[in-house]
């Protein structure tokens, strides 16, 4: 699961969060015990984080990639898209994290699409695009998309570039520890 307090960024000039809260709701946050997929106990409703001043460092430093990155259009906020947008700070692979009461965001046009066309530009530099619905991962390539469901401690995606009929893709399995 991916760890928040890990990407730490400036958000892009002219970008806020404004109503979207999402963030509260799709990642675990241990330090205030909330769980992946629920919304967290000190949102408040229209006024953001009830415990703004004291929030955990882990809230803090996160800037989802829609903040951060100014070239990520207006649909791609995380309140209108359903999902957040991240990039791993160690492989670079972009995480999406949908919101599981909206399981099919990641589905939808035009996030399909745009999806397809980031793993297509990200293939040459051997980085994935990876969805994610609660535990269950999904990883959107060129040409189609391929579940591998929930990833354990120690788990790791194998991925073996290749040309397919249309253009580049990949193989991809999940490699048990
Ligand atoms: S998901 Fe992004 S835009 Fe939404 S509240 Fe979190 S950091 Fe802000
Ligand atoms: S503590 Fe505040 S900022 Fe952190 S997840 Fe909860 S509501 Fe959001």
């Amino acid at each position: 699961m991916l760890d928040p307090a890990a990407i730490v960024a400036t958000p892009a000039p002219g970008r806020e969060c404004g109503p979207c809260t999402l963030c509260c709701k799709v990642y675990d946050v241990p330090a205030v015990e909330s769980p992946a997929g629920r919304w967290c106990r000190h949102l408040k409703p229209g006024a953001g984080c009830g415990i703004h001043a004291s929030r955990p460092d882990h809230c803090r430093a996160f800037h989802c990639l829609w903040m951060t990155e100014s070239w990520i259009g207006p649909e791609w906020r995380p309140d209108r898209a359903k999902m957040v947008l991240s990039l791993d700070p160690v492989t670079r692979f972009m995480n999406v994290q949908v919101d599981p009461g909206q399981a099919n965001a990641w589905k939808r046009a035009p996030y399909h699409d745009q999806l397809r066309r980031w793993a297509a530009a990200s293939l040459p530099l051997r980085r994935y695009v990876l969805v994610h619905v609660g535990p269950a991962t999904t990883v959107v390539l060129p040409d189609r998309d391929v579940p591998l469901g929930a990833f354990g401690p120690g788990d790791r995606l194998v991925a073996r570039e290749r040309m397919g009929p249309v253009g580049p893709t990949a193989d991809v399995e999940k490699v048990s520890a």
